[in-house]
């Protein structure tokens, strides 16, 4: 748990935020400003900073497979009604990297350009 970050206060259920999927690693959880009709963020209970952070700890390919495992789970229901989703990780302030407590950004229910903006 990291001082001053938004997502441990969720784990820590000091902010009140509606789970759409919980386990003993990871949360999803509605996005508060949504960019699409339909905008989850999947985050690990542990912190890390960023993607790197994650990666680099010894237990990063658990972790991170587990995040995309639960993205591909939530995705695939999008997948039928929207058809289709959008996966996004933003890495470091050029990204729009906001809050410091890596998280996947599950979109969908609209279009997506490409390249990405
Ligand atoms: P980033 O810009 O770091 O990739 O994404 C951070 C996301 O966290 C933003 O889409 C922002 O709307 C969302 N966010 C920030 N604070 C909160 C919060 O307190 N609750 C929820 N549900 N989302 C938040
Ligand atoms: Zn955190």
């Amino acid at each position: 748990m990291a001082e001053d970050c938004v997502f441990c206060d969720i784990v820590a259920g000091k902010i009140p935020t509606e789970y759409l999927y919980e386990d003993d690693t990871v949360l999803a959880f509605a996005d508060l400003r949504p960019i699409a009709p339909h905008h989850v963020l999947i985050i690990p209970k542990a912190h890390r900073d960023t993607l790197v952070h994650a990666a680099t700890e010894k237990d990063g390919e658990l972790l991170l497979g587990r995040l995309l495992k639960v993205a591909a789970q939530l995705g695939g229901a999008r997948l039928e009604t929207d058809g289709g989703y959008r996966i996004v990780v933003n890495n470091g302030p050029a990204a729009g990297q906001t809050v410091y407590h890596l998280h996947v950004h599950l979109l969908s229910g609209r279009h997506f350009g490409w390249p990405p903006g």
